[in-house]
């Protein structure tokens, strides 16, 4: 994995179990980092739980090109670096601990970690969605070691040699890009004839030499000894098993919310992702969520802010209007 460090101070000061908060963000990227930044300067007494990748989903992406203020793109990496040392500035306590479990059916509502127990007037959920798995055999025992999920932080490895890319999204194909830079050949195999990446990205893939497409094919094992040697795929229409032949695998196929500690907590949709209503509100009154966690339809980082945003000033206003639950 990426080693992301950050270059402003951490503020590791542990919180007192007694203490109760106005405010909790669960996650650390695009989303819950906005909300952080809106309720610092609001004034509200913050804590931030920021889990294991700290900036979100940038701090694992190579460019980021449509976040507006930044007409060349922005290294990912230093986005989420970015986002993390604006929040800091404006006061938020931020802690680097895993959410375990929360009780929302209590007030104040209580926020497990591995070594801790936080109580809060207000949460907001923004934790975030975790690459999807192909769940074909050699997957897991190759994970880390052939199969990844991160082209920026794996794709190093495989100067001069064949990788194969899963998907044909956004994802599969900025990726896909990036290793070209190190790789002699990348392989994207779709399971369908067409890509649904954005144009402008189908574009910069067809032109470039380094690009072979398998089309309609899905992988069905990812094949080696002691390494990644290759993939089986299957062609979806004529039904055809073949071998590539490939160095590493990297898999986009889409993302899955972080949800599964929010089941009977929390109304979540037929995906498993939050389902709230246009002031980021969930089922739960105070309890408010941001970012990829409840929106299956655009993932997009500005968006993911900007949800971050309604979040953190609808806290203020929960805050004001029901000044009895938290005094
Ligand atoms: P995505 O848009 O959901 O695409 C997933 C791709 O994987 C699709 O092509 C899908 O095929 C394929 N797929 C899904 N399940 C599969 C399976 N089990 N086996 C084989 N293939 C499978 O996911 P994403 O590329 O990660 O993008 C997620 C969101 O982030 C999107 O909204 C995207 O626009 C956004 N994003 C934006 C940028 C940017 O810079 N603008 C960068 C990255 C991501 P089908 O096409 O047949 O469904």
């Amino acid at each position: 994995m990426l080693d992301f460090k950050l270059t402003t101070p951490q503020r590791e000061v542990r919180p007192s179990d007694e203490e109760t908060y106005d405010l909790i963000i669960l996650g650390g990227g695009p989303a819950g980092l906005t909300a952080a930044i809106y309720a610092g300067r609001a004034r509200i007494h913050t804590l931030l739980l920021v889990g294991p990748l700290p900036g979100g989903q940038p701090a694992n992406t190579d460019v980021v090109e449509n976040f507006p203020g930044f007409p060349e793109g922005i290294e990912g990496p230093e986005l989420a670096q970015r986002f993390v040392a604006q929040a800091e500035r404006f006061g938020v306590q931020i802690v680097h601990d895993s959410v375990t479990g929360v009780d929302f059916s209590v007030r104040p509502f209580i926020v497990r970690t591995d070594s801790a127990t936080y109580r809060a007037h207000t949460v907001i959920v923004a934790m975030g969605a975790v690459p999807r798995r192909l769940g074909v055999p050699g997957e897991d025992r190759f994970f880390g070691r052939g199969v990844s999920t991160c082209a920026t932080c794996d794709g190093f490895f495989y100067r001069d040699k064949r990788v194969v890319v899963v998907g044909g999204g956004d994802s599969a194909i900025i990726e896909g890009l990036y290793l070209t830079r190190f790789a002699r050949e990348v392989i994207l195999v779709h399971r369908r004839d067409q890509l649904r990446a954005t144009q402008i990205y189908q574009e910069r893939a067809f032109a470039n030499p380094k690009m072979r497409f398998v089309w309609d094919s899905v992988v069905e094992e990812i094949l080696g000894e002691k390494t990644v040697t290759g993939v089986r795929v299957r062609n979806l229409k004529t039904g055809e098993s073949s071998v590539i032949e490939a160095d590493g695998v990297f898999i986009y196929i889409g993302m899955e919310p972080q949800t599964q500690i929010f089941a009977g907590q929390l109304e979540l949709n037929e995906r498993g992702y939050i389902v709230t209503d246009r002031y980021q509100r969930t089922s739960v009154p105070g309890v408010f969520a941001a970012g990829d966690i409840q929106d299956p339809r655009y993932r997009q980082l500005v968006v993911a802010a900007g949800t971050g945003a309604i979040a953190a000033m609808e806290v203020e206003r929960f805050l004001e209007m029901y000044p009895q639950n938290h005094q």
